[in-house]
């Protein structure tokens, strides 16, 4: 992938996300899709370049967004994020593709965090409305995300949202041969459901981890690897 440059147009905050809007080349903004990614790079003086992944929340005839998690720790991600202002510029790699997501699948099931809504609203869009949908969602911090958790999913008409991810596995596992299972966000939420889905035999499923409690990216990326 190719090193890209987009400015930023306008920010936004409440207190779960800081969404970035930016301008880039219409040849790079015609690839992106709702769904899909980018990886933002920092240091790029030092030999090797941090990367930080995140998803495309939006995407508009001339410009683009995504929405980073407000969280607490330092991170070369959540520095930008303190700091950026409009009219900066920022380089990136991609675009890339949205995930795996089998809409064709009798029934759906989702589970993540915030890292992973913008990826999941992306995907609700895709189904067919009337399509029984099932989500856990794992909220820490911002619980006031999880009450009004449906008002993010305005297309799909017969969505069940879970608190405990127990009772989101008890309904999973009764219905396994029928349900996609899509599944992103904290690595031990992957690693737990990802232990579930080989014991049961599922439709189909796309699970991923995308960051892990404790440890930069880089180390997660390199732990994904050793556990593979
Ligand atoms: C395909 C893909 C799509 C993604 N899409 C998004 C997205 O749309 N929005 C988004 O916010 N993230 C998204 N992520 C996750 C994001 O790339 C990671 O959270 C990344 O680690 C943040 O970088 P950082 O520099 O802030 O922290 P790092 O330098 O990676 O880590 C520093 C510290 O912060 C902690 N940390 C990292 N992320 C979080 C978090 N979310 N909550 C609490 N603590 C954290 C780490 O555990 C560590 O202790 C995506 C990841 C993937 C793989």
């Amino acid at each position: 992938m190719e090193n890209n440059r987009a400015i930023v147009t306008s920010l936004y905050e409440n207190k779960a996300f800081q969404r970035v809007s930016a301008k880039t080349e219409n040849s790079l903004l015609s690839q992106m899709e709702e769904g899909g990614y980018i990886k933002l790079l920092f240091c790029l003086d030092k030999e090797k370049p941090v990367v930080r992944t995140f998803t495309l929340s939006e995407v508009k005839k001339d410009e683009f967004s995504f929405e980073m998690v407000k969280h607490e720790n330092l991170g070369h991600a959540s520095d930008w994020r303190r700091s950026v202002k409009e009219g900066d510029v920022f380089s990136f790699k991609g675009p890339g593709p949205k995930s795996k997501f089998n809409k064709n699948s009798p029934l759906i099931f989702m589970a993540g965090d915030r890292t992973a809504l913008p990826a999941m609203i992306a995907h609700s869009k895709t189904i067919n409305p009337q399509k029984q949908a099932h989500l856990y969602f794992d909220v820490e911090e911002t619980k006031e995300l999880s009450q009004d958790l449906k008002a993010y999913f305005p297309t799909l008409e017969n969505l069940e949202t879970y608190d405990s991810l127990e009772s989101f596995k008890t309904q999973l596992k009764e219905h396994a041969d029928k349900s996609f299972l899509w599944v992103a966000g904290e690595r031990a939420l992957a690693h737990d459901l990802r232990n579930l889905s080989k014991e049961i035999n599922l439709f189909d499923k796309y699970i991923s981890s995308y960051w892990q409690k404790g440890v930069s990216d880089e180390q997660h990326r390199s732990n994904k690897v050793k556990a593979k």
